[in-house]
């Protein structure tokens, strides 16, 4: 488990023109977690990305790594850092071996040069391919040269870009399961905008909506939120009338309401519940009570937009800040 941390990010501000791509963001990072930075289109995740790794100046606020001030020392904090942008900076016209010992030059990496490909190389599974132009590698494997790169030098933070965007399923999984090797050893910041890639990966979360963090939690206490605020479909036969009264009448239905399709002779519901597996098996006990029989039952998919609604409600409920909100008029 992490102890220290490794990353403190403290009120955050870039401005481009009137527009706030941050507003105010702060979070913490321990030693050896690995972190899923998470947040739509356009919230802010890049810009994060980029003040993290020194290619962008905060308007205001201030970086710390493992005890180095971005303010104080820019060039220090690039040394602590590897990076996998989106589009991995590799030269299809070098061989693997090549490119690697060029990014080690460029580095100006000082551990002993062979052991330490050689290992990086081993860890990220190239060793067959070290020899073959990056240009006639298959996608997956490009990656994990970009992911070698990134682990020239040894750095104790290492930040991935969407690293899984355009794999087929099985390079996902080999891309997920080499991150999640990674840690311990490294603190690792995973961007994405898939939330089942940070839970299949991340132990801790952080959630940016519009410039702003809204959630920074553990990955558990987030599947614990979205399951106690699940959404379920039920088709069920019966007067419609009667049927909603029933799902109504269970403790833990937060909500129900016909969708309007059938499934056969059977209306379909959405019922919005807390309480997970009990919850479920009141209501399959209530509606079976009155005589409905119910002919299907799926998990209406949470999308990142509902759970961010979720955790902004609970956020306002609880009368926390997990996050600054947007100054007025900030983000319009
Ligand atoms: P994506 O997943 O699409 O890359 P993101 O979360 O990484 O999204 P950012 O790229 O950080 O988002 O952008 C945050 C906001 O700042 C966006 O609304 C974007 O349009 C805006 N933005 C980014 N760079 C600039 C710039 N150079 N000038 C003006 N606005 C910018």
């Amino acid at each position: 488990m992490p102890q220290e941390d490794m990353i403190t990010v403290e009120h955050l501000i870039k401005r481009y023109g009137n527009y706030y791509a941050l507003n105010d963001v702060s979070f913490e990072i321990g030693d050896g977690e690995i972190v899923g930075l998470l947040g739509p289109n356009g919230a802010g995740k890049s810009t994060t990305m980029n003040i993290l790794t020194g290619y962008l100046a905060p308007t205001a606020g201030d970086i710390t790594i493992d005890g180095v001030r971005l303010s104080d020392d820019p060039a220090g904090i690039r040394r602590l850092i590897g990076y996998l942008p989106e589009m991995p900076p590799v030269y299809p016209d070098m061989t693997v071996d090549e490119y690697l010992n060029f990014v080690y030059d460029l580095k100006g990496c000082k551990l002993p040069r062979k052991e330490h490909l050689d290992e990086i190389c081993s860890v990220v599974r190239l060793g067959d391919v070290r020899h073959r132009l990056i240009r006639n590698l298959s996608k997956g494997y490009r990656q994990r040269v970009g992911i070698a790169q990134a682990l020239i030098g040894d750095p104790k933070v290492i930040i991935f870009d969407e690293p899984t965007v355009g794999l087929d399923p099985k390079q996902i999984l080999e891309v997920r399961n080499l991150i999640r090797s990674l840690g311990g050893k490294h603190t690792v910041i995973l961007s994405t905008h898939i939330l089942a890639e940070v839970q299949a990966v991340c132990e801790k979360i952080v959630i940016i909506h519009r410039g702003s963090i809204i959630a920074c939690e553990k990955t558990d206490e987030l599947s614990r939120v979205m399951e106690d605020n699940a959404h379920y479909r039920y088709a069920v036969c019966g007067a419609q009338k009667d049927v909603l009264a029933a799902l109504r009448s269970v403790r833990g239905v937060r909500a129900a309401e016909p969708t309007g399709e059938r499934d056969g002779d059977a209306g379909v519901y959405l019922a919005e519940i807390s309480g997970g597996f009990e919850t479920r098996r009141a209501i399959a006990g209530a509606l079976a009570d009155r005589g409905f029989l119910t002919v299907g039952v799926r998990e209406a998919g949470d999308d990142l937009e509902s759970v961010f609604i979720r955790l902004i409600d609970r956020a306002d409920g609880a009368g926390k800040k997990p996050g600054k909100k947007p100054q007025r008029g900030a983000n319009a």
